[in-house]
């Protein structure tokens, strides 16, 4: 099977010693901390990216692919329909094909009652004039021809989106550092510098760089990151495995899901698939501590998550990574330069199994390759887009929980504005810090 495409053998594209100041660091090389830079770049700040491993190595290409609208919570409607703007201008804008078709979006629906969750979700749709709307049966095998099942329908969004990740957040660096973004890969940032409560740069593993604001883009490290500076931020990361089939008809366009299975169409010709619904946990302290704020989302969906006994070494929240260090110690960031955990081998032959079920006229299913990803998720499922009170000019953008990467452009525009202090254009108080820590009661989104 093919290797994954991005890894610490990936040839270092964005190469060079690191100023010593700039306005604005970001930290992280991600869909979210490539579109903050992009936009701050645009702005015409001088910032820095800095990416310990390579840009968009961790979940920001291992993802589906989906730019969906569809299930959101509504407090991200508006900020996603942005984004869907966004995406359409930046496709036009990189040097590469990044695949972006307007193939929809589909749940299907194998029951009455799961038709009455999604025709609920309709009125955050309709407010927010977004097109979702449900499909009977036979309009669903009209939409996806060939499927062994007879669902009872779908709740369907067709101008929903989908692009290449592993294309894509590379190209958009690209456009970031054309518009003047100063991007580093390779460059871990170890701790902050913060004097009298306000951040004055940050110390990487390169040497310091003095700056009166920092965006914290760190995906599945940013709660290890903010822990070391003394901000609690309960945040967990759990694995989730996908494999890429090798080409076969295409009969959809779009990304379609049930219970089981969620695929999605490639611009290899092959499909995306998934298991839908299920992640799976490596135990560690932060897990422990979390434990309190998690467990409305466990008691609400008590088997979506499996727990593994303890993370590999090197992972964020295994038993053996430090919780604290020093400006001048090696931090874990550049210890692990890529988290690449291996994707979960019964878990890729169910889909092989359940694909071809679902669509017999294909045959037996080849892969052609396979990886995994640990999403960084919130007690709420809800990202985290806010400054931190206690660090002035610490902006974080994190905790995108499994819908990051269609979201990401507009969360990068919002970011770049909290530190500009442009106009953000959204209310953001579903997005605050604090909803951990005000005696806020876990307001878990649809979880469609
Ligand atoms: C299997 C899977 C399927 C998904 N499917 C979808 C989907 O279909 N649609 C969707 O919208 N979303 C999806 N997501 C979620 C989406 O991929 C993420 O929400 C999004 O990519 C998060 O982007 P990010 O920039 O916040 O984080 P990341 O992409 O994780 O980037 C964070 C970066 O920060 C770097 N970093 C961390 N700490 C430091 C440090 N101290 N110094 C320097 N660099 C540092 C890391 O190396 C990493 O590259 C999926 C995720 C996974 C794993």
């Amino acid at each position: 099977m093919m290797a994954f495409p991005i890894s610490e053998a990936t040839p270092v594209v964005h190469a060079g010693a690191p100023p010593q100041q700039t306005d604005v660091v970001v930290i992280g090389g991600g869909v979210v901390g490539v579109c903050t830079a992009l936009f701050l770049a645009e702005a015409g700040h001088h910032v820095v990216l800095l990416e310990k491993g390579r840009i968009a190595a961790e979940q920001s290409s291992r993802n589906w692919g989906w730019i969906r609208q569809q299930g959101r919570d509504p407090h991200e409607l508006g900020i996603m329909a942005e984004s869907n703007r966004i995406w359409r201008d930046l496709a036009s804008r990189t040097n590469v094909d990044i695949g972006l078709v307007q193939g929809g979006v589909s749940y299907l629906a194998k029951t009455d009652e799961e038709m009455a969750v999604y025709e609920a979700w309709l009125d955050h749709a309709r407010a927010h004039g977004v097109d979702s709307r449900l499909l009977s049966n036979a309009e669903t095998q009209a939409l996806i021809p060939g499927m062994s099942q007879s669902y009872a329908g779908a709740l369907y969004t067709a101008t929903d989106l989908r692009a290449e990740p592993w294309v894509t957040v590379p190209a958009l660096a690209g456009i970031a550092a054309r518009a003047g973004a100063r991007l580093i890969e390779n460059c871990a940032v170890r701790t902050l510098d913060i004097q009298a409560g306000r951040v004055t740069g940050v110390m990487t593993e390169q040497g310091r760089i003095k700056a009166s604001s920092v965006v914290l883009a760190g995906g599945a490290w940013s709660s290890l990151f903010l822990r070391n500076a003394g901000v609690a931020l309960p945040q967990l990361s759990v694995r989730a495995t996908v494999a890429a089939t090798e080409p076969l008809p295409q009969m959809y366009q779009g990304g379609a899901a049930d219970d089981k299975i969620a695929f999605r169409a490639r611009a290899d010709g092959g499909y995306s698939l998934a298991a839908g619904g299920f992640h799976e946990l490596f135990i560690g302290p932060d897990a422990f501590r979390a434990l309190p704020k998690f467990l409305t989302q466990l008691r609400n969906d008590p088997f979506g998550t499996r727990f593994k006994a303890s993370a590999p070494t090197g992972f964020p929240d295994a038993w053996g990574t430090p919780r604290s260090w020093s400006a001048e110690a090696q931090s874990p960031f550049e210890r692990m330069r890529v988290l690449n955990p291996a994707p979960n081998p019964k878990k890729l032959r169910n889909l092989q199994r359940d694909f071809a079920a679902l669509f017999p006229a294909f045959g037996p299913i080849k892969l052609k390759s396979a990886w995994a990803g640990m999403i960084d998720t919130m007690p709420d499922v809800v990202p985290v887009m806010d400054r931190v009170d206690a660090i002035k000019g610490l902006v974080v953008g994190t905790g995108f929980s499994g819908h990051g990467f269609g979201i990401g452009p507009a969360a990068g525009r919002v970011l770049s504005a909290l530190v500009t202090g442009a106009d953000v254009g959204h209310d953001l108080h579903r997005f605050r810090l604090s909803r951990f820590t005000d005696g806020s009661k876990m307001d878990i989104g649809p979880s469609v």
